[in-house]
């Protein structure tokens, strides 16, 4: 199944229909031990160029099938990720430390992501315009309004989710006619090879979608400034966002960044519901989510119920490998690690209180939780990426709300209440991307408007969302011959 990919335990890059090797390789190791999962190419910018000229060679050819065809390929695509969901999950738990549930459920979701989006470019159809809405013009002026794609796009995906985010992006570009050029994170790599083999596999066409690895110092600011590249579809940290924002000119962008959700909760909210989502949403794959939970906020005469329940329930979460299907896994290298343990330091020092946690062994980090956080604390403003889960007491809704908006961030917040009236006055003040009401944040179901707003990203993605941020509108106007 996966041979054409790997040699040696080394895994190849896909160019113009053909698995690659180049001159010097980079080691994955697994966040669990160590371990070699394999090794991957460091491309040169030679090579790096090879793929994105192959992909604005193909491009032509694949804008030029019908809509229909393209929605054959993806949904052939997904019915093989799906013959290989097993295979795949077990490369993900190895490479970056994914419990094997969440691994699965991430290829499953793909394969429905893929699905969808087949059939979703199918019923895109464009519009026409009459032109009498303006003064001076008549509606013998008709506009042909179609969806063209805009040629090749560079999709950029992050290490936590390499299957899905991955794509999440290259579907919908193909699905509208783009020709793609993948660039996975590298630690991922291994596991987002395995989807471009899928579909390579399902038949399409040479050079409509090459992948390139390789160390970020030597091929990242090269490929993002390379001139065939139209759009960049780009999912990552606000860091880089912003650095690939600075460096490109006159390259549409479409970025997913960082985030520090929120939870607010109020004193009319169901409880033992509240905590669970929160434990859940702040915790699952040890807190490396974009949309995770990343702090709470919750009013003082019910702090001490909530803290008490949350503290019990992160209590419960199994710490291990993601083979034995534990919550809290190893991050995915120590560096993330150290992170997490200075912004736990600093708020120790300022004098949070510790309810659980911080506890540590390398990369393995214990769920951290800690009360009567204040705004002077780092754990308040900055993106943890880890389990640990800072909880703000305020004295009114109000306050909660200006503390939410204050984050640079705007990714997600959710609102626990059973007062659907407090919930819309506080949904309609937030500056997020979406408000999730008596529930966790998170991304889905996949065709909902996903975006961020502030450092948190630009554009929009979800199914529909993203085939139109991929391409563009083109008006064919005809104007009729005037009748008197
Ligand atoms: P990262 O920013 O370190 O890397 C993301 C990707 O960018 C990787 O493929 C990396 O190799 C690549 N990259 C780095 N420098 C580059 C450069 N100069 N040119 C081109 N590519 C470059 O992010 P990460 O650590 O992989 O992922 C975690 C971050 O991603 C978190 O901040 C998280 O919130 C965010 N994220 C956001 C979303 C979202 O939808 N908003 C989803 C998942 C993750």
């Amino acid at each position: 199944m996966f041979q054409d990919i790997k040699e040696n335990n080394q895994y190849k890059n896909l160019i113009n229909g053909q698995w690659v090797v180049s001159d010097n390789k980079l080691t994955i190791h697994s966040p669990i031990d160590g371990s070699e999962v394999g090794k991957i190419q460091a491309m040169s910018k030679e090579e790096v160029n090879e793929a994105v000229e192959g992909a604005k060679k193909a491009y032509p050819i694949w804008a030029a099938k019908s809509v229909s065809e393209r929605a054959d390929i993806l949904h052939k695509a997904a019915g093989l990720l799906e013959e290989r969901v097993d295979a795949i999950a077990d490369v993900l738990a190895n490479e970056i430390a994914k419990d094997l549930g969440g691994a699965k459920s991430e290829v499953i979701r793909t394969v429905d992501f893929m699905r969808f989006t087949a059939d979703e470019g199918k019923r895109i159809q464009g519009e026409t315009l009459q032109g009498d809405g303006f003064h001076g013009f008549s509606k013998d002026k008709l506009a042909f309004v179609t969806r063209e794609p805009v040629g090749v796009v560079l999709a950029i995906s992050p290490f936590n989710y390499p299957v899905n985010l991955s794509a999440s992006k290259i579907a919908p570009a193909l699905m509208a006619g783009n020709s793609v050029v993948f660039k996975p994170p590298t630690q991922g790599s291994i596991s987002a090879l395995h989807l471009a083999k899928v579909f390579q596999d399902a038949g399409l066409p040479d050079g409509v979608l090459n992948t390139v690895t390789g160390k970020g110092s030597d091929i990242g600011d090269f490929i993002i400034q390379h001139e065939a590249i139209d759009l960049i579809n780009f999912t990552g940290s606000s860091g880089v966002g912003k650095h690939i924002s600075d460096v490109t000119s006159m390259v549409p962008t479409i970025m997913e960044l960082g985030g520090k959700d929120a939870a607010i909760v109020l004193e009319d909210a169901d409880m033992e519901h509240a905590a669970n989502n929160i434990v859940k949403g702040a915790f699952s794959y040890s807190g490396q989510r974009c949309t995770a939970l990343k702090r709470v906020l919750v009013l003082e005469s019910i702090a001490d119920q909530l803290v008490e329940l949350i503290t019990q329930g992160v209590s419960q979460l199994k710490v291990g490998s993601p083979f034995d299907h534990a919550t809290i896994t190893p991050l995915i290298n120590e560096q993330a690690a150290d992170f997490v343990q200075e912004l736990i330091d600093d708020a120790i020092e300022k004098g949070a209180t510790l309810k659980l946690g911080n506890k540590r062994d390398k990369n393995l980090l214990y769920p951290t939780v800690f009360d009567h956080v204040t705004t002077d604390m780092r754990i308040a403003w900055e993106e943890p990426f880890g389990p640990v889960l800072p909880i703000i007491r305020v004295q009114s809704i109000d306050e909660a709300i200006a503390i939410a908006n204050a984050s640079e961030y705007g990714l997600q917040s959710s609102i626990f209440t059973n007062d659907i009236d407090d919930a819309f006055h506080i949904a309609r003040l937030l500056e997020v991307g979406t408000v999730q009401i008596n529930n966790k944040t998170e991304r889905g179901p996949d065709h909902f408007p996903f975006l961020g707003v502030k450092a948190s990203g630009m554009g929009t993605q979800g199914i529909r969302y993203s085939i139109e941020a991929m391409s563009r509108p083109k008006a064919i106007v005809v104007n009729l011959r005037a009748r008197s």
